[in-house]
């Protein structure tokens, strides 16, 4: 991998921590710091051990809806509510082009693909269902040509796990798609997974263009019945002896996981992640914690995110409320999205404590002070935040709820002479309370 003093050096600022631990993490693998060689205007933002919880944005063209226009809002949207990283899982429309524009519209943030889809859609289109294996790679090499940071690599699913899983009693065998287009790859070929056959050129590609191999999760949960499976761990096994393998030979890897799954499971998922690579960054989906929430599965994703976030994941992959349902529109990124950086932050006051509680410190010495304006700027979305204290009455010293019996006002002339606690004070309880330990 590549250490830019300079990057390293702002994302020691922005996390606040020590530029020698951020170090000793990349080169132990343990913390990944996304950016391509290519790319000129990426954001220094790094993801792992110590550092806050991310959030991933998807977005891109389907089948059967290809609006790029669309999908640029979408990407303008991410970035205004404060994604992390972006990615096109773009599978309608001219590929090449759609993904240089999504690029674009996404800086200056940094940007992942799964090459997978096209190699597939491409492939199958030129040359039927024998596709050659290195027909998978050419793909890969062109998106980080383009500059792209990270991509989904499916080299955990083998030969022998595509072959047993379609044979099982799984409920959904597998609901990855990139995923599905390598089991089905492998199967009418019966051939080796293709990221297998060439991962040692593949990690050769990836330490030249300083890009992120991102492990896939074919076999990840689609139900909460699935979870934790053989076919789940298996494929995490191979996952950990690849990633270890990558750091191995300096190139930056993270491993993605979970998908459906209850939330007594969540916390052993991060542990068995972290103990069987080496402490390389998880990228989780959700988790979503029921399967019973079409239209809000975003809530369901949020709930299984906060834990994951608390118990060490690195970087939340959002969902947002049209999951399962179809694709979703702009409004439903940026509730998505809103709805996964809550996830993190909550994640992020257990995990990291103090130093993640600046933002509640504040909003609530604003809220105790009925300090509208304040709590607004705050908000994770002001204009919603402004239009629902508008929505009855938004002239009053308190608010709608409770009026002229709100619990402040009735306390006002009591509470005159008392020192309200400083914002440094507030967050300094937090290191005095009793350190949080999942069951
Ligand atoms: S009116 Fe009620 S809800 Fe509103 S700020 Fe006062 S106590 Fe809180």
């Amino acid at each position: 991998m590549i250490l830019d003093e300079n990057v390293l050096k702002d994302v020691a600022r922005i996390e606040g921590v020590d530029i020698d631990f951020l170090k000793r993490g990349v080169k132990a693998g343990r913390i990944i710091v996304f950016g391509n060689v290519k790319r000129k205007n990426v954001k220094p933002v790094a993801i792992g051990e110590g550092l806050t919880t991310k959030v991933n944005v998807n977005i891109g063209t389907s089948g059967t809806v290809v609006n790029i226009d669309m999908e640029v809002e979408k990407a303008k949207v991410a970035v205004e509510y404060s994604a992390d990283t972006i990615m096109d899982l773009s599978t309608g429309g001219n590929l090449d082009e759609i993904r240089r524009i999504l690029l674009k519209a996404s800086e200056p943030l940094p940007f992942g693909t799964v090459p997978t889809y096209q190699a597939w859609i491409e492939g199958v289109a030129k040359y039927g269902p024998s596709i050659p294996s290195d027909f998978f790679i050419s793909v890969v090499e062109r998106h980080l040509r383009d500059g792209v940071d990270f991509m989904t690599i499916h080299a955990g699913i083998t030969k022998e796990l595509a072959e047993k899983v379609v044979k099982s009693s799984r409920l959904m065998p597998s609901v990855s798609r990139g995923g599905t287009m390598l089991i089905v790859w492998m199967l009418e070929n019966n051939s080796e997974n293709p990221y297998i056959k060439h991962w040692d050129y593949l990690l050769e590609l990836f330490k030249e263009y300083n890009a992120v191999i991102s492990l896939g999760d074919a076999m990840r949960p689609g139900n909460i019945f699935d979870a934790h499976d053989e076919f789940q761990i298996a494929e995490l096994v191979n996952n950990a002896r690849l990633a270890r393998d990558a750091v191995a030979k300096g190139v930056q890897v993270m491993i993605e996981g979970p998908g459906h799954m209850t939330m007594d499971k969540i916390v052993a998922d991060i542990r068995l992640e972290k103990s069987l690579s080496g402490g390389v960054p998880y990228y989780v989906l959700g988790p979503l914690v029921t399967d019973a929430a079409p239209g809000y599965d975003h809530i369901a994703t949020a709930i299984g995110a906060a834990i994951a976030a608390a118990a060490g994941a690195d970087l939340i992959c959002y969902l947002t409320p049209a999951e399962h349902l179809g694709l979703p529109n702009v409004e439903q990124v940026k509730e998505g999205l809103i709805a996964a950086k809550i996830a993190a932050h909550a994640g992020d006051l257990v995990k990291l404590g103090p130093r993640a509680a600046r933002i509640d410190a504040a909003i609530s010495i604003a809220r105790a002070r009925l300090d509208w304006e304040t709590q607004i700027k705050l908000a994770p979305d002001p204009k919603k935040a402004l239009a629902i204290r508008n929505q009855f009455e938004g002239n009053l010293k308190s608010c709608t709820m409770c009026g002229q019996y709100c619990v402040f006002l009735l306390l006002d002339k009591y509470l005159r002479n008392r020192r309200e606690p400083t914002l440094d004070e507030l967050i300094e309880r937090l290191r005095k309370g009793a350190p949080f330990e999942f069951p």
